[in-house]
C-alpha cells in the first residue's frame, strides 16, 4: 500500500539517483503531458532536494521548480537500472535519468510541476498535518487538530485525515490501533490524548523502519486478515473487518482484546 512510508522509502531512493544532479533525462511519455513540455521547462536544472510529506513526494529543481507527486491507490515509484537499457512500461508518467540509473512514476495520478511558492499556498500540501515520519513528531499540532475534528468520528477513520496527521493510510490504522489494543471503532472525543498518542508511537518505528528498507510487509500482523484468529487473544478470536467512515475503507480489527 503506497502510505507514508512508502512514499518515504521512494524518495530516499530517488534522492540516491538524482539529488545534487542535473538529470540525464527528462521524460513524460504519458500522453497527458503532450503539451506540457517538461522536458524543456526542467533542461539544465539540477535537483536540489527530494522529499517527501506524508504521502507527497517534492522534487525541488533549481530556478523554484518542484515536481509534486501523489500516488493515491493506483501510482508507483520505481528506481532501477538504466543500463542495459530496458522497455518503459506504458503505464510511465514520468522517467527521471542520470548515468545508469533511473527513477519512474507509473500509473500517475497526481503528477504537476509547480512553482515552490505555489506548493506554500495549495492547501492539499499547505493543509497537511504534521508527518508521522517527521524526525521530531508536532504532537501538539496533531492533539490539536484531531480535537478540532468530529468527535463523534471513529478514531480509525479520524487517523486516516491527512489534516490531522499525514502519512497514515488503510494499513497503518489498522495496525496501529490493534498494536495499542485500541478499538477503531472508538468515537475520537471518548479516546484519551494518551490512548492517541499510544498509537502513534507505536506506529512511528513501524513505519521508520519501512521508509528505511521498503519492507512494510513484515510489519502486517491483522490488515487483510479477517476471519484469521488474533495473534495476541488465548484463546484465539477472530479478525473482522469492515468498511469505515466516508471512503468506506476497510477496517481489521479484533473485537476481543481492541477496546
Ligand atoms: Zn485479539
Amino acid at each position: 500500500m503506497p502510505e507514508g512510508d512508502t512514499i518515504h522509502y521512494a524518495a530516499r531512493r530517488i534522492r540516491d539517483v538524482l539529488e545534487g544532479h542535473v538529470p540525464d533525462l527528462v521524460s513524460t511519455p504519458h500522453p497527458r503531458f503532450g503539451r506540457d513540455r517538461w522536458p524543456e521547462r526542467l533542461a539544465g536544472r539540477a535537483v536540489r532536494s527530494v522529499d517527501a510529506h506524508g504521502k507527497h513526494l517534492f522534487l525541488r529543481f533549481e530556478g523554484d521548480l518542484v515536481i509534486h507527486s501523489h500516488l493515491r491507490m493506483t501510482g508507483s515509484w520505481r528506481v532501477r537500472d538504466a543500463s542495459p537499457p530496458a522497455r518503459t512500461p506504458a503505464t510511465t508518467w514520468l522517467l527521471l535519468r542520470r548515468g545508469d540509473r533511473e527513477a519512474l512514476q507509473l500509473r500517475g495520478p497526481v503528477l504537476e510541476l509547480m512553482t515552490e511558492s505555489r506548493t506554500r499556498f495549495d492547501q492539499r500540501i499547505a493543509g497537511l498535518g504534521p508527518d508521522i515520519l517527521a524526525p521530531e513528531l508536532d504532537e501538539t499540532k496533531f492533539l490539536r487538530r484531531l480535537r478540532e475534528d468530529d468527535p463523534t468520528r471513529g478514531i480509525g477513520d479520524a487517523l486516516l485525515d491527512q489534516r490531522t496527521i499525514a502519512g497514515i493510510g488503510n494499513l497503518w490504522k489498522s495496525e496501529g490501533c490493534f498494536a495499542a489494543a485500541v478499538d477503531p471503532w472508538r468515537a475520537t472525543g471518548q479516546v484519551s490524548d494518551d490512548e492517541v498518542l499510544a498509537i502513534v508511537h507505536e506506529l512511528r518505528p513501524r513505519m521508520q523502519a519501512s521508509a528505511a528498507d521498503g519492507r512494510q510487509s513484515r510489519w502486517r500482523r491483522i490488515y487483510n486478515a479477517a476471519g484469521r484468529p488474533c495473534p495476541r487473544c488465548r484463546p484465539p478470536a477472530l479478525i473482522q473487518a469492515r468498511g469505515q467512515g466516508d471512503g468506506n475503507r476497510p477496517t481489521f480489527w479484533c473485537p476481543s482484546c481492541q477496546h
